[in-house]
């Protein structure tokens, strides 16, 4: 599947071309298509699969093709488990949003609050982050997802394996927009934990297992 044959916004094809993506892997193919209608989903498939683009197409391809539900909130916010995951991905969305008009900014935790908070003001479209220091722009009133319109939890089994699952539930309840969409990603899908994460976030999910993985 070529990533021309799905129904993305022109100019993030143009950017996909540019970076040389063209033809989607096995869990883009299987992913997209559901994630591109706004369906809620959870994947698994192998470390080096290409689940990133899998989320970052859907996402960036909403922004850029509706009016955004609230005027200050973020629209997309991508959870990560750790600090180096969430700068990866960080990265990987600017290089995407290149020559939109679209801000991004990531949010970690032991870098310095204000600047976060400073940096939250100027009303990011996507924000991007693990999910203690996220916590903690909601409890401080730094942070308002009400208006949230994609929720996307990368190697959510890691991030309840660190601990996590408890400001993953003050995140789900504080992003309470009827219209929004969740997607998560995760190497395993049948875990306990993950599966009450699973039941509380998704609306009638797909589930997408690539490979061994899941
Ligand atoms: P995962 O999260 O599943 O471990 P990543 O999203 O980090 O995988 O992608 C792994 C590598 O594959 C990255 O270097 C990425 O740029 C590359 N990649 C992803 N999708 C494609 C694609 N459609 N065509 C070519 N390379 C791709
Ligand atoms: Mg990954």
């Amino acid at each position: 599947m070529l990533f021309t044959d799905l129904p993305i916004d022109q100019r993030l094809l143009h950017t996909l071309e540019q970076k040389g993506f063209s033809q989607a892997t096995d869990i883009q193919a299987q992913a997209l298509p559901h994630g591109l209608l706004g369906k809620d989903l959870i994947a698994s498939s192998k470390t080096g699969s290409g689940k990133t683009l899998a989320y970052l197409i859907p996402a960036i391809n909403r922004v850029l093709k509706t009016k955004a539900l609230s005027k200050k909130d973020p629209r997309v916010l991508i959870l990560a488990p750790t600090r180096e995951l969430a700068k990866q991905v960080y990265l990987q969305l600017r290089a995407l949003l290149e020559g939109t008009q679209n801000k991004a900014v990531l949010i970690l935790g032991g870098e310095n609050f204000n600047d976060q908070v400073k940096a939250l003001r100027r009303y990011p479209q996507f924000v991007v982050g693990t999910a203690g220091r996220i916590a903690d722009h909601l409890t401080d009133k730094s942070l308002f997802l009400e208006g949230l319109e994609m929720l996307i939890l990368d190697e959510a089994d890691r991030m309840l394996d660190l601990g996590f699952a408890s400001q993953l539930k003050q995140i789900d309840a504080a992003a309470s927009h009827r219209k929004r969409q969740s997607m998560m990603f995760s190497a395993t899908l049948d875990n306990a934990e993950l599966h009450y994460l699973t039941s509380a976030l998704l609306k009638d999910p797909r589930r997408i297992s690539i490979g061994s993985a899941g």
